[in-house]
């Protein structure tokens, strides 16, 4: 038997040093997060605290950052550990793509010096936690719309607003916040602020009966006249583009990570048809198993060789926008694709948090969405290949 990455030959294609990142995360994950997992998704909850320091001490938050007690990885290397990540739970990597892509990526890219000595560290450790909070009631897909708003009383600014759907919100040491600031120009514009938990005024509540992604902290983020000292905005924000920019890094993570829950489907839908015997002979022997299995295989492996080559394309900084919608597309759209044909495949058993397949399944639906839809992704590739912008 031979598993999908040794069919497309992918171990070949890293270094030894990628390697030994992947199964060094792929050992953590198997013994500290798979045991644990079926259990805080059916609870709904996930113990970001506790795990916050090991995942630190494994070097995967803020991995592909430098400085500031950052590892400086490869981000081949950081997809790879994605990828083990979201083998177990989309949940994990979302903590961690929120924490180390989103949060610190805005610290690191816009921050002060004065900023990022003083959350870098921390947040690099796992001793701090880091939300990004840009997503509204009414505005998602178009955070252009956002009515989250800044505006000066003397030295401090005055936040206001609400902001939906934030990873790690309720337990965020500090929320990196975007609002339109009114700075006394033209027109207001999108600016960061970080906005440490306990400001008055600012309240996280953390939002309960989700189908997907229940092993993820997801928090509505309140800005009631929320009072801010003036270093409190990052001074390199200058616009939308600058969350932006950082999704662009989170969206990165998922061309890897949506592809390990793909991939998590197919070894426990391989692994059930072998053993599992209808008209008295493995599933696994029958030519629409195999049929199925095999086109499985074959998109499983097409999404891997495509984040590779994104990934050797980031690492030498040749990496545009629309290479990394295309992915991200691709990987999401085919992982979720296959965690529901593997769930045929496992029957009524499909459905049992037993088995790891609709869990995957229910948390790619989150996967789909976050980090730009499958939707918004195809109108920037459509965008790109015909310079008609479809977005109104
Ligand atoms: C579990 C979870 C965690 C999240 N974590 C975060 C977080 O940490 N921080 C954060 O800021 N946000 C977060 N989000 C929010 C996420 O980024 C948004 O849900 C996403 O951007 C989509 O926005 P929306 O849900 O408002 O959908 P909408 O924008 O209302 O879209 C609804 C539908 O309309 C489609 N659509 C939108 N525009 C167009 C168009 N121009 N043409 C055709 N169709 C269109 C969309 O593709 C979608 O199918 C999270 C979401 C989830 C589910």
């Amino acid at each position: 038997m031979v598993t999908v990455e040794e069919l497309f030959a992918i171990p070949a294609l890293l270094s030894e040093e990628e390697r030994e990142i992947r199964d060094t995360v792929a050992r953590f994950a198997r013994q500290r997060l798979r045991p644990h997992i079926a259990e805080w998704f059916e609870a709904g909850t996930f113990p970001a605290r506790e795990l916050a320091p090991e995942l630190g001490r494994l070097g995967l938050l803020g991995m592909h950052l430098d400085g500031y007690g950052c590892a400086g990885a490869s981000a081949t290397a950081y997809g790879l550990a994605c990828q083990e990540l979201e083998a177990v739970d989309s949940g994990v990597r979302s903590m961690v793509s929120v924490q180390g892509s989103l949060a610190m990526t805005a610290i690191h890219k816009y921050g002060s010096e004065e900023q990022k000595q003083q959350w870098l560290p921390g947040m690099a450790a796992g001793e701090l936690l880091g939300c990004f909070g840009l997503t509204e009631p009414d505005f998602g897909s178009n955070p252009g719309g956002m009515r989250t708003r800044a505006v000066r009383d003397g030295d401090d600014w005055v936040l206001d607003g609400s902001k939906m759907w934030i990873t790690n919100g309720s337990v965020a040491d500090v929320a990196v916040v975007w609002a339109y600031a009114d700075e006394g120009g033209d027109r207001p514009r999108v600016r960061g602020f970080l906005v440490p938990a306990g400001t008055p005024g600012f309240t996280a509540r953390e939002m309960r009966h989700k189908l997907s992604l229940r092993a993820s902290l997801t928090a509505e983020l309140s800005l009631d006249g929320v009072r801010l000292p003036a270093d409190a905005v990052l001074p390199g924000s200058r616009g939308l583009s600058s969350p932006l920019a950082c999704l662009s890094e989170a969206r990165f993570g998922i061309v890897f990570g949506a592809l390990g829950a793909a991939r998590d489907c197919l070894a426990a839908a391989i692994d059930y048809a072998r053993t599992r015997e209808v008209f008295d002979k493995p599933l696994a022997a029958y030519q629409l198993t195999q049929a199925k299995l095999a086109d499985m295989a074959l998109e499983l492996g097409k999404g891997q060789l495509l984040a590779l080559h994104l990934g050797r394309l980031k690492d030498r900084g040749e990496i545009t926008a629309e290479q990394i919608s295309t992915g991200k597309l691709n990987s999401t759209r085919e992982a979720i694709a296959i965690a529901r044909e593997c769930r045929t495949i496992l029957g009524a058993n499909g459905i049992s948090l037993d088995y790891p397949v609709l869990r995957h399944a229910n948390n790619l639906e989150s996967v789909l969405t976050y980090e730009g839809t499958a939707e918004v992704h195809q109108l920037v590739i459509g965008k790109a290949l015909t310079d008609a912008d479809a977005f109104r």
